[in-house]
């Protein structure tokens, strides 16, 4: 697989119409009733949304690929849903203007939840939260063959294109190929530019980002973590995969997701990681669990063989690894 693969040709179209999708949604939001008073309503549409368009690309150009996507139109099609469903199709439309609301039903269903040899994982819209908040969140898709991400990509649309550029434009597209790098686009797919980690070899000099929701991570270990390692700087919270971006791109040498209290045993969902983790491996960086073993994603929607999450800058990992062993 290379630049030109319809494999990638495919995603980044289908990426890049569903973040257009996501941010319409955003901004008819901004413009309407104040977002404390929102409920879930608007990241249920671009959600649906944003999912229905992306099976749909992938599946005209791939018939026989798995796409497992986070969400179904079970809810959506129930009658007390109607209104739901209208706002949905009328939001697709601005794509496929003669999209029935049955047909975007359809094209949401176009997903399941079982795993093969080869097939694309999908998180229509990660960070939900975040999404509401006006912060981060990312629409993620990526391509798995025997448990292994070969492609990735992430879109950002909320995201400063650099920490140097804090006020400035926002907006990023990621995409990593196995064996070949991973590079930063804007919200067109264009002005491509590769990204490398950081080059920290000190953890006393290192930074890490976490989930803004204490309920995702136990930032109480964390801290401690980061105590005993001696990393002085404040962690970067964040809502999304946009974390591993960050890590991709330098800004944070550690992504750290220990399971929070509140649900210890929990298991990720490989949509919440696929893309992300290719981008940050692709930049030179090294993700596995906190017990340092690589993430399977052959075990079905969940990341049953694995615990919690370490993304990093490779050459801390193992210092972080063992820290970790308290
Ligand atoms: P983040 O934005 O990094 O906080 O992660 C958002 C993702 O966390 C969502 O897409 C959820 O699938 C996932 N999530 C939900 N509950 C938990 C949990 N208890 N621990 C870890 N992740 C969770
Ligand atoms: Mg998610």
């Amino acid at each position: 697989m290379d630049d030109s693969s319809p494999e990638v040709t495919t995603a980044l179209e289908a990426i890049l119409m569903a973040s257009r999708l996501c941010q319409k949604v955003r901004e008819d939001l901004t413009e309407g009733a104040s977002i404390q008073k929102s409920d879930r309503t608007p990241v249920t549409i671009a959600d649906y949304g944003s999912q229905a368009i992306i099976c749909k690309l992938l599946k005209d150009t791939f018939p026989n690929d798995l796409v497992v996507g986070e969400e179904n139109s079970t809810e959506l099609r129930k009658p007390d849903r109607s209104n739901l469903l209208a706002q949905v199709t009328r939001y697709v439309g601005d794509f496929y203007p003669s999209a029935s609301s049955d047909e975007v039903c359809a094209w949401i269903d176009l997903s399941s939840h079982s795993v093969r040899n080869r097939f694309w994982t999908l998180d229509p819209i990660d960070g939900t939260k975040g999404f509401l908040r006006g912060d981060q969140y990312a629409i993620a898709l990526a391509l798995i063959e025997n448990g292994v991400v070969q492609l990735g990509l992430m879109a950002c649309p909320n995201l400063y294109v650099s920490k140097n550029q804090l006020d400035g434009k926002k907006g990023c597209i990621f995409l990593a190929l196995r064996g070949r790098g991973t590079f930063q686009m804007d919200l067109e797919g264009k002005a491509s530019q590769p990204l490398y980690v950081s080059k920290v070899a000190v953890p006393e000099k290192a930074s890490f980002t976490e989930s803004v929701e204490p309920d995702h991570a136990d930032h109480i270990t964390h801290l401690k973590l980061a105590q005993k390692l001696g990393i002085t700087q404040p962690p970067l919270k964040m809502d999304s995969q946009a974390k591993y971006g960050i890590v991709a791109r330098g800004e944070a040498t550690l992504y750290l997701r220990v399971p929070s209290p509140s649900e210890p045993g929990y298991k990720e969902k490989i949509w919440d990681h696929a893309a992300g983790a290719i981008i940050t491996e692709e930049a030179g960086g090294t993700v596995t669990d906190l017990d340092g073993k690589p993430l399977d994603f052959s075990c079905g929607i969940k990341l049953e063989k694995n615990r919690g999450i370490l993304a990093s800058n490779g050459i801390l990992h193992g210092v972080v690894l063992k820290a970790l062993e308290m």
